[in-house]
């Protein structure tokens, strides 16, 4: 890829990464990959912010982590409350149902999240086991107040499951401090490594629920033996992606190097300013202020042919977005701003966004959008270098 890769993962990795991904093979089965990944697993409790909780890592993608999470705590017939603020919420709602657990979906309105009243309204009406949430939901660059829809699931004595793929590593995330049950992350978004692992933390009450359950209808994605794994990586389960799990590994390094509370600063800060900058153009965002993501961003396209100018700004300009999803396909556009993307990329990024409406004929406020920008972004501190 030539230019600039600015979609909701995967997103550019950091020259350190690439070295790690540029390796011979090593054996599974040696000390050196054990070491590196319980190293792993160390940080990634530091990543969540979980001194109690059990982190599980292994070979997949975010999709592969919610499906175990979903086959290993939920049973069938279970009740389940699933609050849908997009594609994503859906898809956690339908690999619910795919387990057989009896789900309540409740679609978000407009560009909203889910208030923690909606919610306690929600579970004060019927009882549930658990909560499936996304905590920024990609589809619409629509994030909810996590810490509060939490609060409202302890509450009520109900487990709260958090789809944290597209926030965690970027967005303030406490795993602990916040009493989340489940939680899921892949390595290609806010942690900015490649595709190809997905990341969960489980409380501690969850994994001994896991680990005392016999009937998991699955064997990959059964999280009791991936937990026995974490124990001991030398069990074999199936070879893991030891290129992916090794870059990762630096992938966290980095990322903890930063220092998780420069790094949430940072992308929140850049995320507003670029926010701002879209609108100061005359573009409409489809998040209300209030859900906006510090991670990705989502607007409708002029014209409402996003596809031609997706098209264009990569093609004549080297600019990589990507389109809505599902129903959205069409109207939306998607900017992905996390991880190693800092204040130069968002400022190009709205540069040639701009140039590339002109050039279709839309009368944007360029100028405006870019003369702001600059001040707000020289506050912005460096990604990593
Ligand atoms: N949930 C969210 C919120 C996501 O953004 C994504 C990926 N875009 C997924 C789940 C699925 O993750 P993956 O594509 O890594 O399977």
């Amino acid at each position: 890829m030539r230019g600039l890769l600015l979609i909701p993962g995967p997103t550019p990795l950091h020259p350190r990464v690439r070295q790690a991904l540029g390796g011979d093979a090593i054996a599974h089965t040696s000390a050196e990959f054990r070491e590196a990944f319980l190293e792993l697993l160390d940080m990634t409790k530091r990543l969540f912010l979980s001194s109690k909780g059990r982190p599980v890592v292994f070979s997949g993608s975010g999709t592969v982590g919610l499906e175990a999470l979903v086959t290993s705590l939920l049973r069938p017939g279970d009740e389940v409350l699933s609050l849908e603020a997009g594609y994503f919420g859906k898809r956690f709602t339908l690999l619910a149902r795919l387990h057989g657990a009896r789900v309540t979906a409740v679609e978000a309105r407009g560009g909203r999240g889910f208030s923690a009243e909606e919610l306690r309204e929600l579970l004060a009406r019927q009882r549930y086991r658990a909560v499936l949430m996304t905590h920024v939901e990609t589809s619409r660059g629509v994030e909810s107040p996590l810490p509060e829809l939490v609060k409202a699931c302890k509450e009520h004595g109900v487990l709260a499951l958090v789809d944290g793929v597209c926030s965690v590593g970027a967005c303030e995330f406490r795993f602990d401090d916040w009493g989340v049950d489940a939680a899921v992350t892949a390595s290609q978004k806010g942690l900015a490594g490649p595709p190809g692992a997905t990341l969960l933390m489980l409380s501690e009450e969850a994994a001994a629920y896991i680990e005392g359950r016999r009937d998991i209808p699955s064997y990959y994605l059964d999280l009791a033996r991936w937990l026995k794994v974490m124990e001991d990586p030398r069990i074999y389960l199936s070879t893991p992606t030891t290129h992916v799990l090794l870059a990762v590994n630096v992938a966290l390094k980095v990322a903890l190097g930063e220092g998780l509370e420069t790094r949430w600063r940072r992308h929140e800060m850049q995320a507003r300013a670029l926010q701002r900058a879209l609108e100061r153009m005359g573009l409409a965002l489809v998040a209300e202020p209030g859900f906006r993501a510090h991670t990705v961003t989502a607007f409708y396209a002029p014209g409402g042919s996003a596809g031609e100018l997706q098209g264009f700004l990569y093609e004549r300009m080297g600019l990589y977005l990507a389109q809505g999803m599902g129903e959205e396909k069409e109207k939306l556009l998607r900017i992905g701003h996390f991880g190693n993307i800092g204040r130069r990329e968002i400022y190009q990024a709205v540069s040639l966004l701009g140039q590339a409406l002109r050039a279709k004929g839309h009368g944007v406020a360029l100028e405006e959008a870019l003369g702001g920008l600059l001040e707000e972004l020289a506050a912005v501190p460096e990604p990593p270098a």
